[in-house]
């Protein structure tokens, strides 16, 4: 059978009993239809995992044993932050998906000048969840045992504000008029920042801020990538040349 994994957010070692939280209990007994006895990998993000055992199947008091923890290595030596131009509806949980798969560090959504989403901080709130619950989806896939941090979205003005504070790095953004192309990159250095545009791209203040912040101008080659396509194809591009695949 394959490994049933489930993100609890929660300490975790080995000889614990918890409780199955609802999100967990929904999944295991009613979708994946677990019964006692069975075996799960639960994880929390501490980049551990921990083998466990379902010792109560009742949904209303479903609990499981820890019985032991491994530490394998799924995490990407990049360390890789893609700065991403908030998409419409679901493009923006599909790059939220593809770049945990893909092993990004970081996203942080971005609302820029011609991005066609605006969101108000009510709003912004709601996304920011959703997106996470997608990464840790993801992350339950794809075997990572560390999420992804997703940044609440904000404007390019404010996040280079305070990005700026942060430190150094390697930044770039993808612009089809960039003459620099990955593989020119050199030796990456231990952290790199990655810009994306919107659909319709970035605008001439957006452009303005992000050569101020010390980001440069990076290509994809001669054809206009859609900005969903964009960053994952750099994130796949990045992790062959420098990274784990
Ligand atoms: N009409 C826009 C295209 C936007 S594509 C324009 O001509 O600028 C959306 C985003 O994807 C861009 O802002 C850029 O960040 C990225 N992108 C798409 N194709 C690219 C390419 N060939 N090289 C580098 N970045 C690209």
């Amino acid at each position: 059978m394959r490994e049933i994994r489930l993100f609890i957010d929660a300490p975790l070692s080995p000889g614990l009993e918890i409780p199955l939280p609802a999100g967990a209990v929904r999944h295991a007994l009613r979708v994946l239809r677990l019964e006692a006895g069975d075996r799960v990998t639960l994880f929390n993000g501490d980049g551990r995992q921990y083998s466990a055992r379902l010792i109560a199947a009742d949904p209303r008091a479903a609990h499981v044993r820890i019985e032991g923890v491994e530490s394998p290595r799924r995490e990407s030596s990049l360390s890789l932050a893609l700065v991403q131009a908030v998409a419409r509806g679901e493009k923006m949980d599909w790059i939220i998906q593809k770049a945990t798969e893909l092993g990004v560090t970081r996203i942080l959504p971005i609302v820029s000048e011609r991005g066609e989403v605006k969101l108000d901080a009510d709003r912004g709130e709601k996304r920011l969840g959703h997106w996470r619950a997608i990464a840790i989806a993801a992350c339950e896939q794809c075997g990572r045992n560390v999420i992804p941090d997703i940044g609440a979205p904000v404007t390019l003005d404010a996040w280079l504000a305070g990005e700026s504070r942060a430190g150094p790095g390697a930044r770039w953004m993808l612009h089809p008029g960039g003459t620099t192309r990955l593989r020119d990159l050199g030796p990456l250095p231990a952290n790199m920042s990655l810009a994306v545009g919107p659909e319709g791209g970035f605008g001439d203040h957006d452009l303005a801020v992000l050569r101020r912040a010390g980001y440069r101008e990076l290509t994809l080659g001669p054809r206009i990538l859609r900005t969903e396509t964009a960053g994952i194809a750099a994130l796949a591009a990045l992790q062959a040349l420098w990274g784990d695949f």
